[in-house]
């Protein structure tokens, strides 16, 4: 058995892990499909899924990195929010926005300088990090976005 944390409502689910493998398993609470490594690794959203991934997300912080491809800083980030995804345990997830494939959800957050870092939780937007950040200052933004009651 294994405890897996469902990626659409946050509910904790015990599964056994044959049912993961086969993806037969689904979260007691909403009825997603449970994947047993869905949040280790960053999810790539878009214009739009954006919607879905990002707002519709409840009980847990998810945290977009708003980027592109030709930004130095963005690249030097990608290996700490993939570390981040990897450490998540359920407790976050973490996203990237590609801004020059996807100009409507980078305006709607009037993203001026990339990389930016939205925060967001219960589909509300609850913090924003501008610029480069060493892994510790992120990881303490998305431990208070955890706490955060909308
Ligand atoms: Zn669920």
């Amino acid at each position: 058995m294994q405890i897996v944390v469902c990626s659409n409502c946050g509910a904790k689910n015990r599964v056994e892990e044959s049912r993961l493998e086969t993806s037969e398993a689904k979260c007691g609470r909403c009825g997603e499909k449970l994947t047993g490594d869905h949040d280790s690794k960053p999810v790539v959203i878009t214009d739009q899924t954006f919607e879905r991934e990002a707002l519709q997300t409840r009980g847990r912080p998810v945290l977009v990195d708003c980027w592109a491809p030709w930004c130095g800083p963005c690249r030097m980030i990608g290996p700490i929010l993939d570390e981040l995804a990897a450490e998540s345990q359920g407790r976050y997830r973490i996203a990237k926005l590609n801004v020059d494939e996807n100009p409507q959800t980078a305006s709607r957050f009037q993203i001026a300088s990339i990389p930016t870092m939205l925060i967001f939780k219960d589909g509300k937007l609850i913090d924003r990090l501008i610029g480069a950040q060493p892994k510790q200052a992120i990881a303490e933004r998305l431990q208070l976005a955890t706490r955060f009651a909308a």
